[in-house]
Order: structure tokens, then sequence, then C-alpha cells
């Protein structure tokens, strides 16, 4: 029998926007961390993960639903449970040691006990002789170390650790993550269960006991996937790359197919967040996916080494050629349409036209501003207009993103102008002169 370490039940949580109304991050959370286990959570960007993390930690709290630590209510930040982030504030002006002492001399730990428990744990994250460094005399990988022994010397007996390798590069990412799994299968962690939230699919197969995906609008959990791979894994064995395949399947399922999901998620509303995707990148994909050795058809996991693209960017990339009905998805797999095809044959203007018209059809907030434009005797309209109106259902960073990403589009698909200086929208200047 599994032993609940964390439990969360129907955990739902609303932050205020900036005009003051409530906006929901988390809606029916439903998840149990247990002794033993390692688990990763993915989702997309502004999902809620890391408010998920927050309330775990007793960060912040629930508005709705219970947040038990084993089995008890959890009132306040948990000494039991520690958070690994992206990047750490380490104080520059404290050396390593006194760095990863901190949090023991909060704790009232006598002074020579605290050196001592700091000195284990700098020397079981691997930067021994480093006591008395500097964080700017550190590499990335190794002020990340630090963190992480900062992290460990509480001996937590949960690990929550939000994208802690997203901001090093690739191969000092890989090297930390291997490091800790070789601790924690040896036995050598305190902790007794941790969850990794991720963008990055192949560590969260390579790490974890379940992988968790979540959906967005508002965060929940929606899928999950057992890994029962012994550890350690090898990354190219078949039995990773196929879990790899599967995630990125349930990944885009859910995302996009019907059924499973919400109309709301499947039909794009004004105020929705738009898939981060430029338009050289889409025909890119488009091209290589038309092209040899795919032929229409390519697996997402290969089509990503392919490109070099992270997962977050090829699945925005394939979210947005779904969107625009140049691709579907089905089971990780993304299938050119035969728009896609005629798109890839077309020459430039053709391409201009079919993407203004797939924009019309398929991106309200694209089709919106396009018919403002019309409708307003000048033809130009500020886009503070458009932005006010996001800001209704999105925080102002995915309101700027989702208006970039429409302009940009809209742009490309000759449906208006874009002035940078003045923020002015306009309808382009040879429309303009068509009286109909
Ligand atoms: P993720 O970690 O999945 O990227 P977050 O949990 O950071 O997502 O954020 C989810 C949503 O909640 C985002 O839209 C974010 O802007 C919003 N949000 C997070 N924290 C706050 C806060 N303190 N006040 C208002 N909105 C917040
Ligand atoms: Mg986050």
């Amino acid at each position: 029998m599994a032993t609940p370490v964390i439990e969360l039940k129907s955990v739902g949580k609303s932050f205020r926007s900036a005009d003051g109304s409530s906006r929901s991050v988390l809606e029916g959370v439903d998840f149990t961390l247990n002794e033993g286990e390692i688990v990763a959570l993915l989702g997309q960007s502004g999902s809620g993960k890391s408010t998920m993390l927050r309330i775990m930690a007793g960060l912040i709290a629930a508005d709705r639903g219970q947040v038990l630590y084993r089995g008890l209510p959890l009132y306040g930040p948990a000494h039991a449970i520690s958070m690994v982030f992206q990047s750490f504030a380490l104080f520059p002006w404290l050396t390593v040691q006194k760095n990863v002492e901190l949090g023991l001399e909060a704790k009232g730990m006598p002074p020579a006990d605290r050196a001592r428990r700091a000195e284990a744990a700098i020397e079981l994250i691997g930067l021994s002789g480093f006591e008395g460094a500097l964080p700017r005399e550190l590499s990335g990988g190794m002020r990340q170390r630090v963190g992480i022994a900062r992290a460990l010397v509480l001996e937590p007996e949960v690990l929550l650790m939000d994208e802690a390798f997203s901001a090093l590069d690739v191969l000092t990412g890989e090297r930390l993550r291997d490091e800790i799994l070789e601790l924690w299968q040896t036995k050598q962690l305190p902790t007794k269960a941790i969850l990794v939230v991720s963008h990055n699919i192949e560590e969260a197969v390579m790490m974890a006991d379940r992988v968790l995906i979540f959906a967005s609008d508002p965060g929940r959990v929606r899928d999950e996937l057992p890994v029962t791979l012994g550890r350690p894994r090898e990354v190219e064995s078949q039995e990773v790359r196929a879990l790899i395949d599967n995630v990125y399947g349930l990944m885009t399922a859910g995302a996009l197919r019907p059924g499973r999901i919400t109309e709301k998620e499947v039909k794009l509303q004004l105020g929705d967040r738009l898939p981060e995707a430029d338009i050289a990148r889409m025909e890119g994909i488009l091209e290589l996916l038309a092209d040899e050795p795919f032929l229409g058809r390519a697996d997402l996991p290969k089509l990503a080494e392919e490109t070099e693209l992270t997962d977050q960017e090829l699945l925005n990339v394939s979210r947005a050629l779904t969107l625009l009905g140049f691709a579907h998805l089905d089971h990780g797999d993304i299938i050119i349409t035969p728009l896609g095809e005629e798109y890839v044959h077309a020459n430039t203007p053709e391409r201009q036209l079919i993407f203004g018209r797939q924009l019309i059809e398929n991106v309200p907030l694209v089709a919106y501003i396009h018919h403002g434009l019309k409708q307003d005797p000048s033809g130009d309209l500020h886009e503070d207009l458009f932005l006010r109106l996001l800001r209704f259902t999105l925080n102002e960073t995915e309101a700027i993103s989702a208006l970039r990403v429409a302009i940009e589009w809209g742009r490309y698909g000759d449906l208006f102008e874009y002035n940078f200086n003045t923020g002015i929208i306009q309808i382009p200047r040879d429309k303009e002169a068509v009286v109909e």
C-alpha cells in the first residue's frame, strides 16, 4: 500500500486580474504524492504548475479544497517540504557554506551543527572544496548545486523541484539530473518523495515513476502515465523512446482532440492564449513534414530531434498548425492536411492569402481585429483597445503575448499592418484604396 505524504483534494485557486476580476488558475486538482516516488508534472507554461507547488509547500493557501500533509491539513509553510527553483536567489555576499547554512540558522541550530550539516550537503551535491567560494565565482550549474544543497540541508521529507534544471545548458542539466537520481536510487537523500515540474518530456520520463499531465485554463491534472522502468534508465532505449512518444501523444491529445476536453479548448475564443509560434518556424515544420523522410506524417519526438526545437516550441508550432488547419495530431504524430500540402506547394502571395483566410476562420482575435478595422472609418485602431479586452481573461504578460502573436500572424496574412512606434494597427495601405 502506498503511503501518502501530500494530498491535494479538489484544490482550487483564483487570482485577481489587473482589472480586479477574479481568474481561476487551478480547479479541481486531485493529486497524491506517495512515499518512495518521484512524480513529474508536465504542462504548458501558465497552466498553474508553480502555483500548485507553492500550495503544496504551504507557501500560499488554496481557495478551495483540501491540502493534507501526512493526513493533516497544511496550514502554513511546512519545514519538511523544500522547494528548488529554476534560479536561485543566492546571497551574493555570502560564501557557499553560509548560503547553505541559512535555513539551519533560521531554525536556530547551533553554529557547529550547522557547519557540519552544511558541509555534508555540500559534499553530497559535489561541491566539496568550494565552501569558501562566492556565488559569482561559480558557474550556473554550480550555483544550482548550491541551491539544491540549500534545500537538502534541511533534510526535507519532500522535495518540490520547479523547473530546477531548465536554466542550465542541456549537458549540465542532464548531469545534475542524473546525479540526483543516483543519490535517490542509492538512498543518500534524506527525502521520501520528489515532485519535479518540467517542460522537458525526456527529463520527466527519465526521472519519474509517474508522469502527470496538466491541463490549462483552469489548471488541473488531466492525465497520468505510470513509468515502470528501472533505474538508471537509458535515454536512447526503446522503452524510454516509446514512453516519450506516449507522453507527446497525451499532451497533444488533451490540447486538441475533442471528446476528452471541453469545447472551449478546441475552439478558440477571443481571449484565449495563442500558441507562441512564429511563421518561419511553422512553415519550416510544414515543409519538413511534407518532404522525405516523413512524407506527410511524423512522430513528434523524431521531429523534435530533427529540428532541435524544445518540446514546448514544437508543441506550440503543432498547436498553431492545427488551429489553422494545416495539420492534425494523432497519438503523438503530426499529420499534414490536404490544405497543408497545398500551402507547402504555393508561392508566397498564395501562401499569404491562404494564411489570412485560415486566420479569419480559426483565430477569433485576429478576426475581431480585422473586423474592427473594417468598421472603423479611419481604418486604424490602437493596440491598447485590444489589450484592454484581453486583460479580462488573461494576465498582462499573456495578453501582450496573445496580441503580439495575433499581430504577427495577421501581418503575414496581409490582414493588417502594425506600426511598432505608435502601436497603431491598420488595414494594409494597398487595400485601403479599393472602394467596396
Ligand atoms: P506555470 O508554473 O504552469 O507556468 P503559474 O502557476 O506560474 O504557471 O501561473 C499560472 C497562472 O497564474 C498564470 O496566469 C500566472 O500569471 C497566474 N499567477 C500566478 N501567481 C499569481 C499571483 N500571485 N497573482 C496573480 N496571478 C498569478
Ligand atoms: Mg512555473
